[in-house]
C-alpha cells in the first residue's frame, strides 16, 4: 500500500537526526518512505553514524538521497561494544575494550570520515547511564574525536546521559570553533549555559512531547530561535501519540506540533525557522 503525505504537511519538515541502519534492522521499509516523503518536499536531514565502520555502508545505502547528510563517529557505546559485528546501539556492551583495539578503529573511522567527506562528527559524547566500557574510556573516545572536529574543521552531534558535568566541561575545553548540536537535549543547565556560549544548536526529540516532560517543555521557553532545531532519533522516541510504534522521521511532525504549541508559534513559522537552523549548520 502506497501512503502519500501532504506538501501542506511536510514541505521544509526537517529532522536532525536519525539512524538509517537501525531503521533497516527493524524491518522498516525506509527507502519508499524517503521517496514519499521527498515527494511531498520533505527537506532532509542528517543520518547519524554509531559505529567506527559504518560509513561506507551507509553512503551506499543513501546515494541517491541528496538531501541526506551523513555524519560518522563512534558514540560512547563503542567503548563497550562487544565483538560481536552490530550496528545497533541495543546489543551487548558488557566488555571493555582494550585501548589497542580503540585507537584502531578510531583509525579506521578517521580514514573514512575523510575517504567519504562526512559532513559532521557524531555523534559523540558521554552516556554514564548506560555506563558502556568504563567513564575513562568514553572519555578517551570523546575527546579524541572532539580534536578531530577541529582540526578538520567539522561540526559535532553531541550525545549527553547523564553526564552533564563531563559533558560540557569537554565542550569548554575542547569543542570545535564550529560548534554543532546538542542532540536529544534532556534539559541540562550547565550544557545549555556552554552550548548557547559557544553557538551550538539545541535539539529537543520526540521526547518532549512525553506527558512527564513539562520540564523540558518549559526549557524549551528558553531556548534563543535562532539555535533551535528538532529530531526523531529513529527509531527511538517516538513521539506522543503514536509512543509504542517504531519511530521514523515523518513521526517528527508530531514534535513540531508540540514544539509549535509550546512556543505559541504558527507551525509554518516554526518549520521556517527550524529549516533556516538547519541551513545554518550545514553551511558552517
Ligand atoms: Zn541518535
Amino acid at each position: 500500500m502506497s501512503r502519500s503525505f501532504s506538501a501542506d504537511q511536510y514541505s521544509g519538515v526537517i529532522d536532525s537526526h536519525f539512524h538509517t541502519q537501525s531503521m533497516l534492522q527493524r524491518g522498516m521499509d525506509v527507502f519508499s518512505l524517503f521517496d514519499d516523503l521527498f515527494c511531498a518536499r520533505f527537506a532532509g536531514g542528517i543520518d547519524i553514524g554509531c559505529v567506527h565502520d559504518d560509513l561506507p555502508e551507509r553512503t551506499e545505502l543513501l546515494k541517491n538521497y541528496p538531501a541526506i547528510l551523513l555524519s560518522g563517529a563512534m558514540g560512547p557505546w563503542e567503548a563497550g561494544l562487544s565483538e560481536t559485528k552490530k550496528t545497533d546501539i541495543e546489543v551487548e556492551f558488557s566488555k571493555t575494550k582494550s585501548m589497542e583495539d580503540l585507537q584502531a578503529e578510531l583509525g579506521v573511522l578517521r580514514e573514512n570520515l575523510l575517504k567519504y567527506k562526512a559532513r559532521f562528527i557524531g555523534e559523540i559524547g558521554l552516556d554514564y547511564y548506560w555506563e558502556y566500557g568504563n567513564h575513562e574510556k568514553q572519555s578517551f573516545l570523546f575527546e579524541t574525536q572532539m580534536r578531530w572536529a577541529s582540526e578538520m574543521g567539522l561540526c559535532v552531534l553531541i550525545h549527553d546521559r547523564d553526564a552533564d558535568e563531563d559533558v560540557a566541561d569537554a565542550i569548554r575545553r575542547l569543542g570545535p570553533s564550529k560548534g554543532g548540536v546538542i542532540h536529544c537535549f534532556d534539559g541540562s543547565e550547565s550544557v545549555l549555559k556552554i552550548a548557547l556560549e559557544r553557538g551550538y544548536f539545541i535539539s529537543f526529540a520526540g521526547n518532549l512531547t512525553f506527558k512527564g516532560n513539562s520540564d523540558l517543555r518549559e526549557m524549551l521557553k528558553r531556548i534563543p530561535l535562532d539555535r533551535l532545531l528538532l529530531e526523531t532519533d529513529a527509531p527511538y522516541l517516538t513521539p506522543v501519540p503514536l509512543r509504542g510504534k517504531i519511530n521514523s522521521p515523518e513521526k517528527i511532525i508530531h514534535t513540531y506540533e508540540c514544539a509549535s504549541e509550546v512556543l505559541g508559534l504558527d507551525l509554518d513559522r516554526l518549520k521556517d525557522i527550524v529549516l533556516a537552523n538547519f541551513r545554518n549548520l550545514c553551511s558552517r
